[in-house]
């Protein structure tokens, strides 16, 4: 059986965010496979992987989507709300596995929380 190539490039960008936890911004991931697929289908691969359960995005500086990968979630309950870092002078940009509780508001119903930490990364 043929391997399609929505499949091999659906498994080219797998093994990027299996060999690193690394978060990488769409603007990096396109620079990354502009050769070997186009725009397009570098979107809907991730935004088909984010609805597995298997990567999850958050805005970082200037308004630029991250992608990294999901640990322990599935398409039924996605849920990151572990802080994310990201290095002022690199840009670098990880998840940070810390349990942060995002406290109850009254007569509000919270479905999803961001919280970005700036500063310097280890290599800065
Ligand atoms: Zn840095
Ligand atoms: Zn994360």
């Amino acid at each position: 059986m043929k391997i399609s190539r929505k499949t091999k490039s659906l498994e080219k960008i797998m093994n990027l965010f299996n060999n690193s936890s690394k978060a990488y911004s769409a603007v990096e991931l396109i620079s990354m496979f502009n050769s070997q697929m186009n725009k397009t289908t570098i979107y809907r691969i991730l935004e088909k992987l984010q609805k597995s359960g298997i990567l999850h995005s958050f805005v970082g500086i200037k308004g630029i989507k991250w992608y990294a990968k999901c640990s322990g979630c599935s398409s039924q309950n996605h849920f990151d709300a572990h802080p994310h870092f990201q290095c002022k002078l690199c840009g670098n940009l990880d998840c940070l596995s810390l349990d942060i509780q995002i406290p109850n508001i009254n007569n509000r119903t919270i479905e999803s929380a961001q919280i970005l930490v700036f500063g310097k990364c280890e290599k800065c």
